[in-house]
């Protein structure tokens, strides 16, 4: 039986949760408790970037863990430093200075505080659309009305703007903001991706006005839509560039990268994070970079993408129900004309993980390590799962 629950005995009812159990993944494929195989387009929402299991990600943890897991920030560790150096040879130059954390959601509140230390100025615009987490301060930037009606009052002085019209960022702007925060392409939102000369435009409406602007690329980073960085697309570096999800192979780990004169603004004390920097996470960290560099999983997200994004253009010629399809790289969406939860759960009986975004968005965030082959199945089984929702709903 793949379906025992009995978790929800214990855990609150806070996640939309699948009837599968899980216990057993490598590379893109994950096995339930029974032995089914599925292959797994939901990633860990993006967090199996370099694949389950990756092989270079185990012995790291196995050496790391014989060695030490633990180690504060307060005192020194070579496998932090050799982290920090792989970090830096394939970050922008410019952005020289690393703070880490554990989550992706603590890594915005780092560069939510640091902007306002350096700017001293609390407004912050961000986008209509755009997901940074759950805590209060990032929640306070999160658009999505459902996350943040409960939770009232949450910071002050964030301003929500359009995220395709430059000239609406101009026109908020007042001497209290000091910070734009942006996903390069919004993911939890639906995979949308900005016009083309957007970034480009708040880059210079930055620096224009002294605005510190914060690129979330939590989900976007390390290769997942065909470059290192997404803003590469757009020849566009932030000043500060926030990163989690798959950065350590599956181990927690945040990280705020900025521009020294910003982290240099901080001062002794004025944060920290106990688990920031332990040697378990940098290892896999290491391992992982290791990864997407010498296997050039940004080639294969560019690669085996445009074959998954050719065929689910495919779909949308085939089947009525479909609306749009977007995305770049390994970071795809599927719009459709109806709520997609039957499809999702149809999807499991068939052996393909797919992921919401919204209630009508099929989101696709396989690891990067998917071959074509896998691609080609999926694409088989989301044709028969359209067909059959078709049939459901009566439309032909
Ligand atoms: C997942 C995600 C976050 C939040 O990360 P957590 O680790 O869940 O706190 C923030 N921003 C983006 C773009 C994300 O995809």
């Amino acid at each position: 039986m793949s379906e025992d629950m009995s978790e929800d005995i214990y855990v609150g009812n806070l996640y939309q949760r699948f009837p599968i159990n899980i216990s057993k993944g490598k590379g893109a494929i994950v096995w339930d408790v029974s032995g089914k195989e599925y292959i797994d387009c939901m990633g860990g929402y993006g967090v199996a970037l370099v694949g389950h299991c990756n092989d270079r990600v185990i012995t790291a943890i196995k050496n790391q863990s014989d060695n030490l897991i633990t180690c504060h920030m307060s005192v020194y560790n070579n496998t932090r430093l050799k982290f920090l150096q792989k970090m830096s040879k394939i970050s922008p130059k410019e952005l020289s200075k690393v703070f880490f954390s554990n989550s992706g959601a603590e890594s915005i509140e780092s560069a939510l505080k640091f902007s306002r230390k350096y700017t001293g100025k609390k407004g912050v615009i961000a986008m209509i659309g755009g997901y940074h987490g759950k805590t209060f301060g990032a929640l306070s930037v999160t658009y999505n009305e459902k996350y943040r009606k409960s939770f009232q009052p949450l910071l002050e002085g964030v301003k929500f703007v359009p995220y395709n019209n430059p000239s609406k960022i101009e026109d908020s702007l007042d001497n209290s903001i000091g910070t734009v925060i942006i996903e390069p392409i919004q993911g939890e939102t639906g995979i949308i991706v900005p016009p083309e000369d957007f970034l480009q435009k708040i880059r210079k409406i930055c620096d224009q006005n002294n605005l510190v602007l914060i690129f979330d690329e939590i989900q976007t980073g390390l290769g997942r839509t065909g470059k290192m960085w997404a803003s590469e697309h757009w020849s566009t570096i932030p000043d500060i560039m926030c990163l989690a999800k798959g950065i350590a192979g599956g181990l927690p780990m945040g990280l705020t990268l900025c521009k020294p004169e910003i982290l240099d603004a901080m001062k002794l004390g004025e944060h920290s994070s106990t688990f920031a920097g332990n040697p378990l996470s940098c290892s896999a960290g290491i391992a992982t970079i290791d990864s997407i560099v010498e296997e050039n999983l940004v080639g294969n997200a560019i690669k085996v993408g445009s074959i998954f994004k050719n065929g689910l253009l495919e779909l949308k010629e085939n089947h009525r129900i479909v609306r749009d399809v977007r995305g770049l790289g390994l970071m795809l969406a599927l719009e459709l004309r109806f709520d997609i939860k039957d499809i999702l759960f149809d999807g499991i009986k068939e052996g393909l993980l797919m992921l919401y975004s919204g209630r009508n968005i099929i989101r696709l965030l396989p690891p990067l390590v998917i071959d074509e082959v896998k691609v080609l199945k999926t694409l088989d089984i989301m044709d028969k799962l359209l067909t059959r929702e078709e049939e459901r709903r009566n439309v032909k």
